[in-house]
């Protein structure tokens, strides 16, 4: 079936899991593709093989250098976009494309009616609440799935077999910045902190890439009334007339938002008469975890289901029905009084601060490589709440010195040593320092990658070190 890619020169950039599939879906529709991959290694030779095998260009070693005649760029989305190829591809007029714009482009070429978009960013939290959303979805009997970062990748979602009658899309920053014509059904930015500057470049292209998900927005713009930059991105944004502001929060819902009253999460947008009525979606308990900022990522969810028009008896099904992904303050086991808690994924200090304030006393396990963030801000606001803080990985002098300034009476064990028996060793340290009734808790605010291959391998690790104590 002809389209409008058959016989176009398009330049892939990057193999790897975006490009490989991309470059193989734009094949089949009929273009010349052409892949430019920075690495030469043996991991790029094969997938470069698998590739020329099929008929497709493959050029290792050069990221940089645009093809002669190349008409459309779809990148990675983690390449820079100050790389040269795309400053060279801007020059020459050349379109510039992410995983994402392919996708939506792809949407209904089969002549399907394309599945609506739910979409979600953020800087944390999106994986949870895309997650959620799609379990509220499938408990309302929607043909759904979560897809992007976890689950289905978005290419297939659109260009596979399957059927679906609306997509819970968790999308990056990367991804939004080259999406220009993304329209979702209803969308929502979780919250935001400063991540991933040196990509971005600065807080505001950061936030204005992120913002980019509620252009264009259908039904509803869902942001967080807690985090007031989310609200402006809201204001900023062109949106399909009739399209509305939701808000959610923690505290009494006002109209057009959803919030929480008397441990009730509760719809105060998407009743009738929204000034004088309120509708009750769910218990908190039925959050799983309950802590306060997976019940906002509950609410984001529920927003946007709501959006969609699903009943409040779905939001509730589909609530209990979740189980979070391991690593996300997850509850290891109880030893002599004391909680252990695993929240590897906790890699940055917005994700940390928020896992903290879930608890009332802590025993906290930190550190790791920093990513050049400061820990001033997050240990003077978890202060009162720390039993102790026992610090690993390469960067753990930065905390150990905003603990200093910060927290100078609380008891500190810097770890120094990177070897796979030093979580024992942390948590046997954590161990003497907690109290019947506190939380040993795993949120390093800091990238793995010093010590462990990822955050699931600490994440493990720990867990493994948590089972050896109860033994
Ligand atoms: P993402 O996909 O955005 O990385 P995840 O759902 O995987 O988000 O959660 C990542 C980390 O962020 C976890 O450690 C979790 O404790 C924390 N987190 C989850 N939701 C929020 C939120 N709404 N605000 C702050 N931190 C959060």
């Amino acid at each position: 079936m002809p389209s409008e890619f058959t016989g176009k020169h398009v330049t892939v950039a990057g193999l790897g899991v975006s490009g490989v599939p991309a470059a193989k879906v734009l094949h089949g529709l009929g273009a010349h593709v052409t892949v430019v991959n920075d690495g030469d290694d043996e991991r790029s030779r094969a997938q470069a093989a698998q590739l020329e095998a099929l008929g497709v260009t493959v050029r290792l070693g050069d990221g940089d250098t645009l093809p002669e005649g190349t008409e459309l760029i779809v990148t990675a989305p983690g390449w820079k976009p100050t790389k040269p190829l795309f400053t060279a591809a801007e020059e020459a007029g050349v379109p510039i494309w992410g995983d994402v714009e392919l996708a939506w482009r792809l949407r209904g070429l089969d002549g399907r009616e394309p599945a609506p978009w739910l979409a979600v960013t953020g800087t944390n939290g999106k994986t949870t609440t895309v997650q959620m959303l799609a379990s509220i979805l499938k408990a309302a009997g929607l043909r759904t799935a979560a897809v992007g970062n976890i689950g289905v990748s978005l290419l297939d979602a659109v260009t596979g077999e399957e059927e679906y009658d609306v997509l819970a899309v968790e999308l990056s920053s990367y991804q939004l910045h080259w999406a220009p014509s993304l329209r979702a059904h209803s969308a929502t930015v979780l919250n935001l902190a400063p991540d991933h500057l040196d990509w971005h470049g600065s807080m505001e292209a950061y936030a204005a890439d992120k913002g980019r998900i509620y252009e264009g927005n259908h039904v509803a713009c869902v942001y967080n009334v807690a985090d007031k930059a989310t609200e402006d991105l809201v204001r900023a944004a062109d949106v399909e007339e009739g399209c509305r502001a939701i808000g959610f929060t923690l505290g009494t819902p006002g109209p057009s938002q959803l919030g929480v009253v008397e441990g009730l999460l509760v719809d105060r947008a998407f009743v009738e008469d929204r000034h004088k009525n309120a509708q009750e979606l769910a218990e908190v308990s039925d959050v799983n975890p309950p802590a306060p900022h997976n019940i906002a990522n509950a609410l984001a969810a529920a927003g946007l289901a709501r959006a969609f028009g699903v009943s409040a008896a779905a939001v509730r099904d589909g609530l209990r029905a979740f189980t979070p992904d391991a690593h996300r303050i997850a509850h290891v086991a109880d030893v002599d009084g004391v909680s252990y808690v695993d929240d590897s994924k906790a890699t940055n200090t917005h994700a940390t601060e928020a896992s903290l304030a879930a608890y009332e006393s802590i025993v906290w396990i930190a550190g790791g490589l920093a990513k050049g963030a400061t820990f001033d801000e997050l240990v003077a606001g978890a202060a009162k709440r720390l039993r102790g803080a026992v610090l690993i990985g390469a960067d753990r002098a930065l905390i150990r010195e905003a603990l200093a300034r910060h927290a100078p009476e609380v008891p500190v064990v810097d770890l120094d040593r990177t070897d796979t028996g030093a979580m024992l060793q942390a948590v046997q340290e954590a161990r003497r320092l907690a109290r019947p009734g506190d939380t040993v808790l795993l949120a390093p605010a800091c990238a793995s990658m010093d010590m462990f291959t990822n955050y699931n391998q600490r994440g493990d690790a720990f867990a493994q070190a948590v089972r050896e104590l109860g033994a």
